[in-house]
């Protein structure tokens, strides 16, 4: 439904669409920004000063009354609860639910209507599709609390990055408001009534950079909120150009895996702090980024649970939510990883914090020796002059490092990449270099970092090859 909009503006001439997308914020506002919101704000100004203790008691305070519900109204846990003879009154805190078992999205595909509560939930439910980048697009069914829950939880990370309301801000996001095929600028729109600049994703080409940092200088946002990819393109642009710094005062990014380089990239090109936020489309679990800069697991968002995974070494995001009562996930493996070893964080807050945040499990590419390998970007870690890269793998053993070159990109920066891809993937794994002007974004207009079109059989079957390995 809020998707109109956007739908409209991608029709009608700038004003016009400007006007339908002010309509469309408003309406989004008046759901999402009404007095459940601002109850639920004051509430967070709250928790987070909880002690771990109070803390720890609130937590299962939510966690009993979902557990509750979700037994009452959901086919699904009526059901595992039932057979495993457990009563719902078993599970009282975090410990007690390992009771249950950990929930994996192929349990949800197998039976998504069985997790949709059959009462007790709010009005009304949006419906609304994973990308799909892989296998069959998962449908997340939220009530309306739900979307209050999660807008009160990024209205609140955006008050650690130090944004106020009525501040101007610039968005580049997934969102398609535009005609993909639109060549010429324009690629923004105001959004009339909220000093909000939206830029689009799906239009950043080397022949529109200039035009893109032109209209964010004169818009002269504080805040940036984007793709980790989209704001790195846009400060390596800007830094290759030698323009002067861009100074905003902060940039939060989203939804993809933020590296350490693009970090470095945007903070110079800014001349801020970068405030990473993790969630998952599933909203089980949060880490968001603090005033103080500590990464921390967002403990009044949901139950986070980090469990170790022995196959691989690092540890998987298993998050239970009390947020969403018409479709409810307990113990949900959201697909990533992350090191649990955080730093000491001085903001004093109870919420732990982690390492950093080592992406999504299915960003592996099968070796030649039949190994599976992730944590990919390390590749790219050290390469210069490179716009962004992404890797792409059509058969097992073979990959392409799929590139865009900078000005002065020379042999010897190409061997250093081969010979970094070589490190983590082996010389007997085949290692092409394609050089390319504009990397196609994904579904959603993110860039991701592997692209792999191995059926889900080539990428099972020799997982299935490495855990026997390592149990050996
Ligand atoms: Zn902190």
């Amino acid at each position: 439904m809020l998707g109109v909009a956007d739908r409209l503006a991608r029709r009608w001439p700038a004003p016009m669409a400007e006007l339908a997308l002010g309509a469309g914020a408003w309406l989004r506002a008046r759901l999402r920004e009404g007095r459940a919101f601002r109850r639920l704000s004051a509430e967070l100004a709250r928790t987070e000063q909880l002690s771990a203790t109070d803390l720890e008691a609130w937590q299962s305070a939510h966690l009993r009354a979902i557990v509750r519900h979700a037994y009452a109204h959901t086919v699904y846990y009526r059901e595992l609860f039932d057979s495993r003879g457990i009563r719902p009154a078993d599970i009282r805190t975090a410990a007690d639910l390992a009771q249950l078992p950990i929930l994996t999205k192929a349990d949800l595909r197998e039976r998504p209507d069985d997790f949709r509560a059959r009462r007790g939930h709010g009005w009304p439910v949006f419906v609304d599709g994973t990308s799909g980048t892989s296998g069959t697009p998962l449908r997340v069914r939220r009530d309306l609390a739900a979307i209050v829950h999660e807008h009160a939880h990024v209205a609140r990370q955006l008050r650690w990055a130090g944004w106020r309301p009525g501040q101007r801000r610039a968005w580049l996001r997934g969102d398609l408001f535009l005609p993909i095929e639109q060549s010429r600028p324009p690629f923004w729109r105001r959004e009339r009534g909220r000093a909000l600049l939206k830029l689009s994703s799906y239009h950043l080409k080397e022949a529109h950079l200039a035009g893109y940092l032109d209209a964010l200088r004169r818009f002269r946002p504080s805040l940036l909120q984007a793709y980790p990819s989209s704001a790195a393109w846009l400060a390596r642009g800007l830094l290759q150009r030698g323009d002067s710094p861009l100074p905003l005062q902060a940039v939060v990014t989203s939804s993809e895996t933020l590296r350490a380089d693009q970090r470095t990239d945007i903070e110079r090109a800014f001349q801020c702090p970068v405030f990473d936020w993790y969630g998952t489309f599933e909203r089980v679990a949060a880490i968001g980024t603090c005033d103080r800069g500590g990464r921390h697991v967002v403990s009044d968002y949901g139950l986070t649970e980090l469990v170790p995974d022995a196959a691989t070494g690092t540890h998987r995001i298993v998050g239970t939510s009390w947020a969403n009562r018409a479709w409810v996930l307990l113990r949900y493996d959201a697909g990533d990883r992350v090191d649990p070893h955080g730093l000491p964080c001085p903001c004093g807050r109870a919420f732990p914090t982690v390492g950093e945040i080592q992406g999504r499990q299915d960003d592996v590419v099968i070796t030649a020796d039949g190994r599976r390998v992730g944590r990919l970007d390390h590749v790219f870690k050290s390469a210069e002059r490179l716009r962004e890269a992404q890797i792409v793998q059509r058969r097992p053993g073979e990959v392409i490092l799929r590139f865009v070159p900078e000005a002065g990109f020379t042999v010897k920066d190409r061997e250093r990449l081969e010979s970094a891809a070589i490190e983590r993937l082996g010389p007997e794994t085949r290692i092409a270099c394609e050089a390319v002007s504009t990397l196609e974004r994904g579904p959603r207009g993110k860039l991701q970092l592997v692209v792999s079109e191995l059926s889900s059989e080539e990428r099972g079957g020799i997982a299935q090859h490495v855990d026997q390995e390592i149990r050996r």
